[in-house]
């Protein structure tokens, strides 16, 4: 981090000889947020925004590229959050649809939202095909990052991070991105960001610019051990199903996602009792949600999303911690399947 990266939590600068200087407000932005955003913009491949969490992101995009009468279409088995924030939106008559994201996205649709890899069926997005279609693309990049994909480069318009996950990286910032091509529609999203409030912190943004600093050997040693676990339960005896795109053939998760395929897999056991015994018996890995955090965390996804998952789906984000270390924990607990 440079000079230009200290943490500034004024919420005012002052005009010089009655002139708006370069901020003004922090609500509109802050110097330490702009450091971020272009940090995370090179990463990126285009302009960068922060948000106060990943669906403040999620719902200035929503609010600022959708209308009452215009349909969504949404990819399968992303994000349960998303289709709850879609939901909530029905009322405004905004509509969405789910369809399977490896395929082309429906004709009608006015809004195309996908995620590579969906969380947390794992399954990979042909960006190619959603680019295709005319209406905009969002792409939620929270499990890849863009050290394994920058969908921008595949002609996405808008890709969205729950910053919170990998790019914030140790379970200590709740914060959200988008990342745009083109300016208009960045301008557009940006002011849908100040009027409803909807900025990160100067804090947040500060830690995101730490984070940053070690976020490629992160996600590059998460593949590689998520890689290795997925593996060997796919060998085990309790398990019935791994999602995990490196364990292929995945025609799009290689076209798609270099260095590796990230630090998020599900498998499942037998059923939600299974499941349940599973992550209470694991040690090192801790019974929590979220994931992308230098710490493993197992959780059995039932409890939130009900019968959009097989009742046994255990979502497991892998850390930094040693492979044999947690693949012998998880082992122990799955003695209790
Ligand atoms: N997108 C994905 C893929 C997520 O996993 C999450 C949170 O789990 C979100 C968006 C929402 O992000 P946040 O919790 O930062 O609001």
């Amino acid at each position: 981090m440079t000079e230009d990266t200290r943490l500034d939590r004024s919420t005012r600068w002052p005009y010089a000889d009655g002139e708006l200087g370069a901020y003004s407000y922090s609500r509109f932005d802050h110097p330490t947020g702009v450091a971020a955003e272009q940090a995370l913009g090179e990463l990126d491949g285009g302009q960068a925004l922060l948000f106060a969490s990943g669906m403040a992101a999620a719902t200035a995009t929503v609010l600022a590229l959708s209308a009452p009468g215009k349909t969504i279409a949404l990819g399968e088995g992303c994000y349960y959050g998303t289709t709850k924030l879609f939901e909530l939106l029905e009322p405004w008559g905004v509509r969405y649809a789910q369809y399977d994201q490896a395929g082309p996205p429906p004709p009608e649709a006015d809004l195309v939202w996908i995620e590579i890899p969906g969380n947390p069926l794992l399954t990979v997005p042909d960006l190619d095909a959603a680019a295709a279609h005319p209406a905009p693309v969002v792409c939620d990049t929270t499990a890849a990052t863009p050290v394994l994909c920058r969908p921008l480069e595949h002609g996405v318009d808008v890709v969205l991070h729950s910053a919170t996950k990998y790019l914030g990286g140790h379970h200590d910032v709740l914060l959200g991105a988008l990342a745009f091509r083109d300016t208009a529609l960045h301008d557009r999203v940006k002011s849908m960001r100040m009027q409803t409030g909807a900025i990160a912190s100067p804090d947040s943004a500060w830690l995101l610019l730490r984070s940053l600093q070690t976020l490629q050997i992160r996600v590059v040693r998460q593949s590689e051990t998520a890689l290795e676990l997925a593996r060997r339960l796919a060998e085990h005896p309790s398990v019935e199903i791994v999602r995990y795109p490196g364990l292929g053939p995945d025609p799009l998760a290689s076209r798609y996602m270099k260095r590796g395929y990230g630090g998020l897999l599900s498998f499942d056991v037998a059923d939600a009792d299974a499941a349940r015994r599973v992550e209470s018996a694991t040690r090192l890995i801790a019974n929590a949600t979220s994931l992308g955090g230098v710490d493993s965390t197992i959780e059995g996804r039932f409890r939130w999303e009900g019968d959009r998952v097989p009742p046994g789906l255990l979502r497991l984000s892998v850390g930094l911690e040693d492979a044999e270390a947690l693949w012998a924990d998880l082992a122990q607990a799955l003695e209790r399947a």
